[in-house]
């Protein structure tokens, strides 16, 4: 089963938490257990899942990174944006998660994010689904 939804990034750099939308569609999906897994189809925004009970983790994470990849540097690529696709790599395209009991089998401070490190765009999550109901 595949699903996909679109978000609105706002910043250049920022954590959206996206474990709402997600929980939604496997929700509706009535599969009791199986796999979720979630794509991000572009080059220059992931996934990632981490703390959302304490908002300035998220901003921790985006501090981090910025100080490990500037915005600028001796970057070749002539489009210059070559920090938001070090920091896509890193942080990496997609995740998996288990479903347990009809419900994503996350740890009581995890939370789902999508990664925007060259917004503000219309990102899309491509959520795949398998299992049994
Ligand atoms: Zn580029």
């Amino acid at each position: 089963m595949k699903h996909s939804f679109k978000i609105k990034t706002h910043s250049q750099t920022e954590l959206l938490d996206i474990t709402g939308e997600v929980e939604c569609i496997v929700k509706e999906s009535r599969l009791e257990e199986g796999i979720c897994a979630l794509f991000s189809p572009h080059t220059t925004s992931g996934i990632t899942i981490n703390e959302n009970a304490d908002p300035s983790v998220k901003a921790d994470i985006v501090q981090g990174l910025n100080k490990l990849i500037p915005m600028h540097g001796h970057y070749a690529h002539a489009e210059g944006n070559s920090a938001a696709h070090i920091k896509t790599s890193l942080i990496g395209s997609s995740e998996i998660i288990p479903i347990n009991g009809g419900a994503l089998s996350l740890g009581t401070w995890q939370g789902i994010f999508l990664c925007e490190f060259d917004g503000p765009r219309t990102r899309e999550v491509q959520v795949q689904l398998w299992g049994s109901p």
